[in-house]
């Protein structure tokens, strides 16, 4: 059978694993992302790989990193959290181990991954949006990944949805990842708790009295705990997150949207809100069939086993 390796590189982490056709992961490793100097990241993801190939017979390994990825898929042309803008990791990382390395965009991994092995399996058209911090995508139309002409097709997130609206990392205003991601779940949770309201108390003390110190993970768990205003706020990104469905259902018609990261984890919290923005603003809602809206099931494997499928094409 032949095995591949998917090494996922996050802001904080860098993961590897050894995988077979089947998905399975069959040793996995991580180490801390070394967020000094690219040079230190390409020798970390080199190491991983050396580690992992000491003990299995491997064909390709596969990279999955966040930013925009080249078409010919061994540049990160654009890396918004770690120094890599304009690395040739692919290419570097491939002399140094003598393999062939493909890399790719962490959540066209992560949907792919999904659409192989996870919540889309038995589906030929896909849409996966990971809700972190940010709001990535990724597109499988036809049972094939979509890349685009230039490599960079998927940035729902930055699909602007309210013209003028919230200022966005990307440069643009309005970008439907300033509304549904971690990033407004923690802007809405810290201007209501400084705005005093008694409705806050509880999110008050999630954060020990410094709402600065709110995160996405705090307002989902009081949520969970039945915190109303917490419920809100969740409600309110999945409002947003249904409505940016409804416009990429338009364009691309997939039969289900898998939702990953923390939006996942949120299940119903936020899936509910988005299942019934999506059907009020899906066009000609009444004379066609309606996506289903699921969480994601390989949860933080899902970039790993993607990319080290993807290797093996
Ligand atoms: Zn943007």
């Amino acid at each position: 059978m032949t095995l591949t390796i998917g090494i996922d590189i996050g802001g904080t982490k860098i993961a590897g694993g050894v995988i077979d056709s089947s998905g399975e992961i069959l040793q996995r490793e991580r180490i801390e992302s070394p967020s000094d100097s690219r040079d230190q990241i390409v020798q970390a993801v080199v190491d991983l790989c050396h580690n992992l190939m000491s003990d299995h017979e491997v064909s390709a390994v596969g990279i999955s990193s966040a930013g925009l990825i080249n078409k010919v898929r061994n540049q990160i042309l654009f890396s918004p959290n770690l120094d890599m803008t304009g690395s040739k990791i692919g290419e570097e990382v491939s002399t140094r181990i003598q393999l062939p390395v493909m890399l790719e965009n962490d959540a066209n991994c992560a949907a792919w991954g999904e659409f192989k092995f996870g919540a889309g399996v038995g589906y030929s058209n896909i849409v996966m949006l990971t809700v972190g911090t940010g709001l990535g995508s990724g597109v499988v139309i036809d049972n094939k990944l979509l890349i685009g002409g230039f490599g960079m097709a998927a940035e729902s997130g930055h699909m602007v949805i309210k013209p003028e609206g919230q200022l966005c990392g990307c440069g643009q205003r309005g970008c439907l990842e300033q509304y549904a991601s971690g990033q407004a779940l923690t802007r809405n949770a810290r201007s209501f708790v400084a705005s005093g309201s008694p409705g806050a108390a509880t999110l008050l003390k999630a954060c020990n009295g410094d709402p600065t110190a709110l995160t996405g993970p705090m307002v989902t768990a009081a949520a969970a705990d039945g915190d109303p205003a917490s419920i809100s706020i969740l409600a309110e990104a999945g409002k947003w997150l249904g409505y940016g469905m409804a416009a990429i259902a338009a364009i691309l018609d997939p039969e289900i949207f898998v939702v990953g990261g923390g939006g996942g984890d949120a299940g119903d919290l936020i899936l509910q809100p988005a299942r019934d923005a999506f059907e009020q603003r899906l066009t000609a809602r009444d004379h066609r069939p309606i996506a289903q809206i699921i969480a994601a099931k390989l949860g933080n494997d899902a970039g790993m086993i993607g990319v080290a499928d993807l290797a093996r094409l």
